[in-house]
Order: C-alpha cells, then structure tokens, then sequence
C-alpha cells in the first residue's frame, strides 16, 4: 500500500485539486485508491461530490480516537474511489490532541488497521505544518511537493524540507520525497520557465516529468463535486492528471524493481 502525503504549507498551490484528480485518475487506470481529507477547509471532500455540511462522522473523529477509519469512508462512486472526508469540526483536533500521548501517530495506526485493502492512500493536507500534516508525514511511506513556480516558491521549501528532515528522524525513519509537482503552470511566462529550471538543477530527478498547465477546467470542476476526469475528459488538466498518475505508477514499479535486486 503506498501512502502519499501531498502536502505544501503554502496556500493555493494546487495540493487539493492534484488529491482529487490523481486519485480519479489511478482509480481509472484501475488501482483501489483513498483519498483523505486532513484539511477542514474540506474541500478534497466537496471535490469529491461529499457534502460536508452534513457529515455525521470524519476524518475527526478518526484522529481523537472516537472512530476507525472504516467507520467514516464513503465511496464516491462517479469519480471511483474512496474518501475519509473532513470539515470544520477538524480544526479542534489539534487543541484536543496537545495532552494525548503518541498524538503524532494516530493516522499511521488507524491507516494501518485497514490491511492493504487500497493500492493507494493520497493524505491531501492542510496549508500549515501543524500536527494534522505531521500525523500525515508519519502515515506516508512517500511526499509529493506540489509548486506554483513563481518567486516566492523555493522561499517556503526549506521549512517544508527541514520538517520532513525532523519527521524522519525521530517519527518516520524510511520517508523520502518522491517529488515536486509543478502546478498551474504557464508555459509563456518566463519566471514560471526560470523558476521550473532552477527546481530541476536542485533536485534533479525529483521533479516529475509531469506538469500540470493552468486550466480552467480544473477550476471549474470541483463546484459540480466531480474530478475534471468526469467534467471534461478531454482536457488539458484531465490529461495532465493521467500522464501524472501513469508516471506515479512507473516510479512504484522502479522501486519494486530495485527492492528484489
Ligand atoms: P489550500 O492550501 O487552500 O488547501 P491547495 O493547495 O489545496 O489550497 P487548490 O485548492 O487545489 O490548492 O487550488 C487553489 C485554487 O486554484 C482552486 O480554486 C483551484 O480550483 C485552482 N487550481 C488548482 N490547480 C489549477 C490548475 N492547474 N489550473 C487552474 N486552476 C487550478
Ligand atoms: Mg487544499
């Protein structure tokens, strides 16, 4: 089971919108995928055609230690995976969790009682490295970064990075960042080509070959709770999710591969 946290503190760069669209686009490429939702702005869960306002059990309750994870998936049939949803009512855990013991680890225990019965978790966190991102940094066997590649983009990496240096160190020893994702990508704008140049002579073969354009369509489908796979197949942005989760898919293979030999 491969457990990807998609995370970035920074806001609006794309980390909801590649949850929804990559978890639409390995499900239809035929892999058991579920999507949780770790922000309480719950929109992975509105994307997802879940309403959220009336949700009687989510992600929540699964943290605080009232519910598994079983308990409070529902599946999203159109769009083809499942989904542990969230809303407002995340916001508290994080207060009532200060007191608890191994508070860190309680997605990575819930997530492990569910016995590999997806292929692939994708953890859609929220624009803060609190505790809810480092429960999902502990969970997460991988990372992927996405980035809008404007000037302030590398800014906030270093504080990404050394979190995930500490969580490694002293919570979860074998997580690796499998990439950077660039997002909302405009080819004509020369700072987005100077920035996309200076990820890739950094970090090399961690930037996906993947880009995701800027596309209205992917804007638009989340208000019809659908992933654009759904809305508008034919896309740019629907395209750009498949080629990406072909790729994510590649790269599972490679590290079998090198595992066994
Ligand atoms: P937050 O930090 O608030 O959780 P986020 O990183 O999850 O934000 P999204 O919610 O995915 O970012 O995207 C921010 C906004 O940009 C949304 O309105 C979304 O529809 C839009 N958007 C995201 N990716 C694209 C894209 N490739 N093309 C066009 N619009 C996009
Ligand atoms: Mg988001």
């Amino acid at each position: 089971m491969k457990i990807l946290a998609i995370t970035n503190q920074k806001g609006g760069v794309g980390k909801t919108t590649t949850c929804v669209n990559l978890a639409a686009s390995l499900a239809s490429l035929g892999r058991r995928v579920l999507l949780i939702d770790l922000d309480p702005q719950g929109n992975a869960s509105t994307g997802s055609g879940v309403d959220k306002a009336h949700l009687k059990l989510s992600i929540y309750h699964v943290l605080i230690g009232e519910k598994s994870l079983q308990e409070v998936i529902v599946s999203s049939e159109k769009a083809g995976f499942d989904i542990a949803p969230s809303n407002r009512e995340l916001a508290g855990a994080e207060v009532e969790l200060v007191n608890e013991l191994a508070r860190e680890n309680r997605l990575k225990v819930a997530l492990a009682k569910l016995d590999h019965a997806y292929d692939v978790v994708l953890l859609d966190c929220p624009p803060a490295l609190n505790l809810v991102t480092v429960n999902a940094l502990t969970a997460a066997n991988a990372v992927m970064i996405p980035m809008q590649c404007e000037y302030y983009a590398l800014e906030g990496l270093s504080d990404l990075v050394n979190t995930i240096k500490k969580v490694r160190a002293h919570l979860n020893p074998t997580l690796e960042i499998e990439g950077l994702l660039r997002t909302l990508f405009d080819n004509r704008n020369m700072l987005a080509q100077q920035v996309s140049a200076q990820l890739i002579s950094h970090f090399g073969d961690k930037v996906y070959q993947t880009v995701i354009p800027r596309n209205i369509r992917l804007a638009e489908a989340p208000s019809y709770g659908l992933p654009v796979l759904n809305y508008d197949k034919s896309s740019k942005g629907a395209i750009a999710y498949l080629e990406l989760a072909r790729e994510i898919m590649s790269k599972q293979y490679v590290n079998k591969e090198k595992k066994h030999g």
